[in-house]
């Protein structure tokens, strides 16, 4: 019997381009002329405070969205042909007074994007554009931000207009608003455009600005694993935080994160909901333990880095209340192998409820980590995990083939 490896492979970027134009030729018959990829992203720690003014500590990962197009030029009303190839399906939507409901499903990521290029008055032709990706869907490694980050560029090469990076993610974050209906931050498609090798980014997400901190010791890897599980429960739980949040500072009577301090939760505590104040107690502490984070890592400080990623994944299962029990399990084996067997810290990443968990790891013993975690968590859950390992990979770029 062939024995599984327990790590995943990345596949390169050369490989999806050829991918993605191959299989462009088999749905539209001819080749396509341009190309662009954008990366999924991890974070290290931060979880849950980019909507809250918070700092986030993400990379971008070596998997990618790459988009395969060719604008057709003829005089027929505009309109968009879109293959995605993960999910098997195609849809075509005209391109003029885009709003949420011309198209559906995946294909409004695509459409938001647009409507944003067309808000800044760009005049698009017809598109053809065929999407494929080696980041798990609907997994926390961003998938959403790195198809609209892909989109973007795309429509960058076939417009031959550059966006200024910061306006380019936020025209992708307006996309999700809007088209998706997803109010999330804005740290996805910040990492996807300004990720850079061999670096983490610090940013703060109430100034919208980053600091680079390198990532440059060989020795240590990013173990990304994944639960195969995605609980839907009412589908409305990252709404619903959010909105915990906002009652939160509101009761604070703060105008943001920024300004509050463990003290003055822990003054609120017996006198209200005390739901909102776990919220809030994870909010502040995370703010904290991030920029602490960045600063340990600066210093290859792994003792003090390793218990901040711990005990972000405490605070986000019992007070943010967003884990479950897959990723508990992940969290557990990769916490008993511990620093002497290898892995530096671990916690569940994404938005939670299933998904990935992050771990920091030594590079040497990955495949050993990886079987560990691989055979303890299907031991336990009956499930089978998939695990990669990562360093920090570049941003969003054009791609140009011979
Ligand atoms: P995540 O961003 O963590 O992967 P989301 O739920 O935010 O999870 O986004 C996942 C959704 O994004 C998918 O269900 C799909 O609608 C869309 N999507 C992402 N990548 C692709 C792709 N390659 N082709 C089509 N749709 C995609
Ligand atoms: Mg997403």
């Amino acid at each position: 019997m062939p024995m599984t490896m327990p790590l995943e492979r990345n596949p390169s970027l050369d490989e999806l381009t050829e991918q993605a134009a191959c299989q462009f030729r088999s749905v539209f018959g001819h080749d396509p002329t341009h190309f662009a990829a954008a990366p999924g992203r991890v974070n290290l720690i931060g979880e849950h405070i980019d909507y809250n003014d918070g700092f986030v500590l993400p990379l971008a990962i070596e998997r990618y969205v790459v988009i395969a197009g060719r604008p057709i030029c003829d005089s027929s009303e505009p309109l968009i042909r879109l293959f995605s190839d993960p999910l098997r399906s195609e849809i075509s939507f005209p391109l003029r007074d885009l709003v949420p409901s011309s198209t559906r499903d995946w294909a409004k990521y695509v459409a938001g994007v647009m409507a944003g290029y067309q808000d800044r008055q760009a005049n698009l032709p017809s598109i053809e554009a065929c999407i494929v990706s080696s980041i798990p869907l609907g997994g926390g490694l961003s998938s959403s931000a790195a198809l609209e980050v892909a989109a973007a560029t795309l429509l960058e090469q076939i417009t031959q207009t550059c966006l200024e990076p910061v306006e380019k993610a936020l025209l992708c974050q307006r996309a999700e608003h809007l088209f998706a209906g997803v109010p999330c931050g804005i740290m996805d498609q910040f990492s996807s455009v300004f990720g850079q090798s061999n670096e983490l980014l610090l940013l703060d997400c109430r100034s919208q600005t980053i600091e680079p901190v390198p990532f440059l010791f060989p020795d240590w890897t990013i173990l990304v694993s994944n639960s195969n599980v995605k609980h839907a429960l009412t589908g409305g739980e990252y709404a619903q935080r959010r909105d915990q949040c906002d009652q939160a500072l509101h009761l604070l009577n703060k105008p943001s994160w920024r300004d509050v301090s463990m003290e003055e939760i822990a003054e609120l505590s017996g006198k209200h909901d005390n739901v909102l104040l776990r919220r809030a107690r994870h909010v502040v502490g995370e703010i904290v333990r991030t920029q602490q984070a960045a600063q340990a890592l600066g210093k290859s400080d792994g003792a003090t880095l390793g218990a901040l990623m711990n005990a972000s994944h405490d605070s986000l299962r019992d007070d943010f209340q967003v884990s479950c029990d897959e990723l508990d399990v992940l969290v557990d084996i990769a916490r008993t192998i511990g620093p002497a067997g290898g892995v530096i810290g671990s916690r569940m990443t994404g938005g939670g409820f299933g998904g990935c968990t992050v771990s920091l790891i030594e590079t040497s013993r990955a495949e050993e980590i990886a079987t560990r975690i691989r055979f303890g968590y299907q031991d336990r859950t009956g499930i089978e995990p998939t695990l990669f390992v990562t360093r920090p990979a570049p941003g969003a770029m054009p791609i140009y083939r011979p």
